[in-house]
């Protein structure tokens, strides 16, 4: 009697999908424990501190229905912000001073500007796991953790070190992942990404439906095969800023073999 294989099981995070983007030679290493475990840095200590903040304010809001205010808000992010910059090994791309500044400008910015735009949320921050596809031979879970979620929309608090230029505000409205992977767990059709970049914010509106998330499971099946296939390399995108030594941990044995570590 001929004996089946074992279904392929794979489980992807939105992050993976990100970084699949990114650079496909990079998200394999990823997959299989090959890259150096990621350092805390200033990137995420801000985003970490304005994250944990704008979750606090809107768990107060959902338990005891009144809004925190703007000192509570911003006190809490600071507070944030020593907890994630004391971390061993936090490599800071701008002074602690600037990152520090930021996340006050940015939390300041969110109650100013973003908050009188938006409803009491349902929930925060939440976590799903859910099977988006299965067959004979494979299933493909997805997962991923949604910011803010109010009736009908959701929303996502980035934190860039700079404003994002319009040309990078179509692209992310046409192919954006996260609103593909959150509109399809969440069932919810509204995805918006704010981004609480200085002068202003900026918002870019989403919405998905169906015939976004079957092409998102035919996206997602064509990494799982090339997954499957146990391939010993894929694709090399040298194309983005990730592709450095400043970002990519993969630089030392892909790329940076024959450029060396000051290439740019
Ligand atoms: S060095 Fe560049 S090509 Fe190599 S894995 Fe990193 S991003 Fe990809």
């Amino acid at each position: 009697m001929k004996v089946r294989a074992p279904r392929h099981e794979h489980k992807f995070r939105q992050s993976f999908l990100n970084q699949w983007f990114l650079c496909p030679e990079s998200a394999r290493r990823k997959h299989l424990d090959l890259m150096p475990p990621e350092t805390n840095n200033s990137n995420l200590v801000r985003g970490n501190a304005v994250h944990g903040a704008i979750e606090w304010f809107g768990g107060e809001w959902i338990e005891t229905n009144r809004l925190p205010d703007a000192g509570d808000l911003i006190e809490f992010g600071l507070n944030e912000f020593e907890l994630f910059a004391n971390e061993d090994g936090t490599v800071w791309h701008q002074d602690a001073e600037q990152v520090e500044g930021a996340v006050r400008g940015n939390l300041d910015m969110w109650y100013t500007e973003v908050l009188p735009q938006l409803d009491r949320p349902t929930d925060v921050e939440l976590y799903f796991n859910k099977v988006l596809y299965e067959d004979n031979d494979r299933v493909i879970r997805l997962s991923g953790t949604c910011d803010w979620i109010q009736d009908e929309w959701l929303v996502d608090w980035k934190n860039p070190s700079k404003a994002p230029r319009k040309n990078e505000m179509w692209i992310k409205h046409r192919s954006n992942l996260q609103s593909h992977v959150y509109t399809w767990a969440l069932e919810t059709p509204k995805f918006s990404l704010c981004h609480l970049s200085q002068p202003d914010v900026a918002w870019t509106h989403m919405e998905r439906g169906p015939q976004d998330h079957a092409a998102l499971t035919d996206l997602c099946l064509s990494v799982a095969i090339q997954i499957e296939a146990n391939l010993p390399s894929a694709i090399q995108q040298w194309d983005s800023w990730y592709c450095s030594p400043k970002w990519c941990g993969a630089w030392d044995t892909c790329r940076g073999k024959f450029l060396g570590e000051d290439p740019f």
